[in-house]
């Protein structure tokens, strides 16, 4: 744990010191950013070994492989989802070691290429297999049913899990560390990284997660909070939405004349 700042909150109503125990948010220090190389290593293994997986299913269904401890077919099916699993768990890692180095936006098309090497492999794990199992003459029609619909299933399923919708560049990652050089926050369940640990969208949140904006974006917060960014006046990073069309709170209360709290102001982006 590291040592927070006893931070001195005055409420805006009538100038009066709020004590923080009110607010008592449990902070955590964020794990290291993590090694991008072993992560991307750890990648291509388990993809080799999904593609590996892939061959094994087709020389089952090919009758190459005769194992008759249970019947083809679901040897088949066992094949396809470990080989799925692979490819989710090797893109996990690579999408995480993009976040750790990532590459640069310069070239559009290389840099989706990039950030999407799981989806690229995740095609070469199952298409193939889909199209000689299509064509294979002599394998069983009910099996060769099966298997395909199984195979085009873990396709999609795959896809999606290994497609990055939220790519960082090296640009990004620059921009906001330059931008932000103090610690940042983010909850456990949150999208966005905040530079205030008592930000409105941070109400909900009772234990936060502390650490640089490098550790932030490792831990997949890829973007800064537009409330923080607002509050901050923070320009040329990433931000969950414009900052111009965020309205502020008052940290401490938010609420309006008549003490009533505000529904409508501070929706919890994270
Ligand atoms: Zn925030």
């Amino acid at each position: 744990m590291a040592e927070k700042k006893k931070k001195k909150i005055v409420s805006a109503d009538d100038g009066k010191e709020v004590t923080a125990a009110a607010k008592k948010k449990t902070v955590k220090e964020a794990a290291p950013v993590g090694n991008a190389t072993g992560l991307r290593i750890g990648a291509v293994v388990l993809w080799v070994v999904a593609i590996a997986l892939e061959v094994v299913a087709l020389l089952i269904l090919n009758g190459t492989i005769n194992w008759t401890f249970m019947p083809s077919l679901w040897q088949i099916i066992i094949a396809l989802v470990l080989d799925l699993v692979c490819v989710i768990i090797g893109a996990q890692l690579w999408k995480k070691a993009n976040r750790i180095k990532p590459a640069s936006k310069k070239n559009k098309f290389l840099f989706w290429l990039w950030n999407n090497m799981g989806v690229i492999v995740c095609a070469f794990a199952f298409i193939p297999f889909v199209i000689l199992a299509l064509t294979d003459k002599k394998a069983d029609k009910k099996t060769k049913t099966i298997a395909t619909v199984v195979a085009i299933i873990a396709l999609l399923i795959g896809g999606v899990a290994s497609y990055d919708f939220d790519p960082v560049s090296q640009e990004d990652l620059s921009a906001a560390t330059a931008a932000i050089t103090d610690n940042v926050y983010w909850s456990t369940f949150g999208k966005v990284y905040h530079t205030h640990e008592d930000c409105q969208a941070l109400n909900q949140s009772d234990s936060l997660t502390m650490g640089s904006v490098e550790q932030a974006i490792a831990a997949n917060r890829t973007r800064l909070c537009a409330f923080c960014a607002k509050k901050d006046e923070i320009t040329g990073v990433v931000t969950d939405k414009n900052p111009d069309e965020v309205e502020l709170v008052d940290d401490v209360q938010s609420g309006d004349e008549n003490g009533e709290p505000d529904e409508t102001a501070g929706e919890p982006a994270a």
